[in-house]
């Protein structure tokens, strides 16, 4: 969650951001539910996005380290499964020839709107207060409509049966939830899933047990946590960079050049002691 006081302050942008470095490199970029009303807000996001990174296929991030680009790359994520997100796969994503990621809670996709509206009240917006105002915005996608993005070469991913906060969960469940889930997202979409997105994604979500499923089962676990991708590709455990509908042109630039990353220094060391916990958990075990 960006912290709020920044989007609207002349004192930051005009003040305090000038000095802030830029890090360099590659970086993940999130969005949500973007309703009809926000498709033009995201296509000025991506000529934004342009002028600074090449916007790559996911599925390099497999093939191994980054392409020497002139511009960093950015990749792009879409979470949880809304319908909106189909609308811009089929209508800005193709015409530019972009590929994105999309995290798709399996319980979510199918359902009608009153389920999905109900779904998304339950399972989505746990803490963040945020409103549904509208039906048809957190419409569901169907299953039809996965398996065109599949044929259009973008990338689905797991996030989970029912979006929980994985942390709270017994390990059955965990595994449930993380394993077998996304087994039966492989066999809907007849596709390897490579890629999981912990629900919520911030460090208190993310526990220990999850994260050990999620490295052993998939090539990438992508937190919400805000950073760079060098800073977690090779524990495969993904930081990302939120942007929510209407940030302005200028927070945009500053959040994938990571200007933003030092407000979330202390999410981010959460994050990498339970990682490295694990790793080193591993070699104890004289796993690996
Ligand atoms: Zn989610």
């Amino acid at each position: 969650m960006l912290k709020n006081f920044l989007k609207n302050s002349l004192l930051f942008r005009f003040g305090i951001l000038p000095f802030l470095v830029p890090k360099r490199g590659s970086v993940v970029v999130t969005f949500h539910n973007l309703k009809s009303s926000d498709f033009s807000w995201f296509e000025r996001v991506l000529d934004t996005i342009q002028d600074t990174h090449d916007i790559a296929d996911p599925e390099t991030l497999i093939v191994g380290p980054e392409k020497t680009t002139k511009k960093p790359q950015l990749f792009l994520t879409f979470d949880d499964g809304f319908r909106s997100n189909y609308f811009i796969a089929k209508n800005i994503l193709k015409p530019r020839g972009l590929k994105a990621i999309f995290f798709v809670p399996r319980k979510f996709i199918n359902l009608t709107d009153n389920y999905a509206e109900e779904f998304a009240k339950e399972h989505f917006y746990l803490k963040e207060g945020s409103t549904v105002d509208l039906l048809g915005d957190c419409g569901a996608m169907n299953w039809d409509q996965v398996r065109w993005l599949v044929a259009n070469g973008h990338s689905i991913g797991a996030h989970t049966d029912t979006h929980p906060v994985l942390s709270t969960l017994t390990f059955d469940e965990k595994y449930k939830q993380i394993v077998i889930s996304s087994g039966l997202l492989e066999q809907a979409i007849g596709r390897t899933v490579r890629f999981f997105a912990f629900p919520f994604g911030n460090p208190a979500s993310i526990d220990p047990v999850s994260l050990q499923l999620v490295i052993d089962r998939f090539d990438y676990g992508f937190s919400n946590v805000r950073g760079m991708v060098n800073e977690g590709r090779e524990k495969r455990v993904l930081l990302r960079q939120n942007l929510e509908p209407g940030m302005p042109a200028w927070l945009v630039n500053a959040i994938i050049t990571g200007r933003l990353d030092w407000l979330y220094r202390k999410a981010r060391v959460e994050l990498s002691s339970k990682v490295n916990s694990l790793h080193s958990a591993e070699i104890n075990s004289g796993r690996h």
